[in-house]
This record gives C-alpha cells, structure tokens and sequence, in this order.
C-alpha cells in the first residue's frame, strides 16, 4: 500500500538530486497519486457507484429532487457528452449549483490527503522558474477542486500555475496519444521543453514520451530524490 509522507512545517527538504534536463521549460504534474492520494483506496471510483464515478451519483441525488429518473438521465447524458464537466451536469439538471459544490467540497476533505512533499515539489520548481501546468484524467472543474485541497488553487483561480489540463478539454484519458496531441496544442509549448511527473509508468510516462515529451519522473510510495534522478527518460 502506498505510504503517505507528512513532514512538519520546517521540514526542509533537499533538491540536490533533482535533475531535469536542461531543455524542459514546463514541468507537469499528475493529481491522483502525485499531488494527492485517497485516504481509502477505492472511494474514489468504485463500482457501487453511479457509472463508477462518486460525484455523479452525488450530482444524481441532487437531480433527484427534480425528476425520479435523475440516475438513469445523468448515465444517458454522460454517454452522449462523452467530455462533460461536473459544472455542465449541474446547468443540464438545474441543479443548484452553491448546495451541490459545498458537498461536493465537503465529500473531496473527507477523501483525499494532500501527499505535502510532492506540493512542495512544485514550488520549488516554480520558484526555480519553470512553468506549472497539471494533467489530468478528471474532467476541469474535479481537477480544480483536489488542487484546492492542495492549496494550489483558489478562489482567485488557477494561481502559479499556467495551465490546467483535463478530461473535457484534452478530450480524452491520459492513456490515449491523441490525448497528449491535444494537451499540447493548448500548451503551445514544444513537447521536448515539457517534463510529465506522475505515479503511472504508462500514463505519466510512456505515453507523454511517445508524444515527444522531453523528459518524464516516476513517483512512487514517498518522494524519493535519487529514484527523481535515477528514473527520468
Ligand atoms: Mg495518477
């Protein structure tokens, strides 16, 4: 099982094995499993939930209250939206949008630990003055509530970082090379000058380095600075 790191506030972490290459401008981050974990593995997507997704069968609860069929119509739309977004399921549904992102913040703090040491990690990669950016398999607005979480976000937006890429508008999963293709082009950033950090070897590696990314680093169980060293491509 995945172990979880906490250091203090005075935890002073060293970054002297931190090598990137000497071309790669953007660094991105993965979310799950690279910024932060589930406190109980499987809460997150779990078959007893409406299309394995837990915020939809939130989201049907809320429709509920308007049509009995909320369940069934909020499947029937997410097939024919292939790239939907929480927010376009709450206008859809006419749901109200203040009572549905309180539970839907509220149900986040109750899931997920923020892995602080991999948040620490972007910082300092900001202060050393590479772009930020996140790519993710949840759609927009779920990746802006787990990097809320992480206190990388915020009510003013999307902070330090230059770009936020999910599901609905990379048009696809992270395992799919047209995916990356698309990501890229809203990054405007050749893809050699782009490093990927992520826990999945396929998604956050092979694929992005099939896509002509400069550089991709592993992170697994705690961050460990020699693997940061050792595992780049
Ligand atoms: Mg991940």
């Amino acid at each position: 099982m995945r172990r979880i790191n906490s250091f203090g506030n005075n935890y002073k972490m060293d970054y002297s094995n931190l090598h990137l290459k000497p071309e790669i401008r953007t660094v991105c981050f993965d979310i799950d499993g690279t910024l932060i974990d589930e406190r109980v593995p499987g809460a997150q997507i779990h078959p007893r939930h409406l299309g394995g997704n837990y915020l939809l069968e939130l989201l049907a609860r809320y429709g509920a209250q308007h049509s009995e069929k909320a369940e069934s119509e909020i499947l029937d739309y997410i097939k024919e939206n292939l790239f939907w977004d929480y927010d376009d399921i709450i206008v859809e549904f006419g749901l109200d949008y203040d009572r549905v992102m309180a539970s839907m913040r509220e149900w986040h703090l109750g899931e997920f630990v923020v892995l602080w040491d991999r948040v620490r990690l972007l910082h300092e990669l900001y202060r050393r003055g590479y772009q930020i950016q996140v790519i993710s398999n949840n759609p927009y607005m779920g990746c802006l509530m787990k990097l809320e979480l992480a206190e990388i976000v915020g009510s003013n937006g999307i902070g330090l970082l230059s770009g936020v890429h999910g599901s609905n508008n990379g048009l696809g999963q992270k395992h799919d090379p047209a995916f990356w293709r698309r990501v890229l082009e809203l990054t405007g950033v050749p893809a050699g000058h782009m490093a990927m950090i992520g826990d999945n070897p396929l998604e956050d590696s092979y694929v992005p380095l099939q896509a002509g990314f400069g550089q991709a680093i592993i992170v697994q169980d705690t961050l460990n600075l020699e693997e940061l060293s050792s595992v780049s491509v």
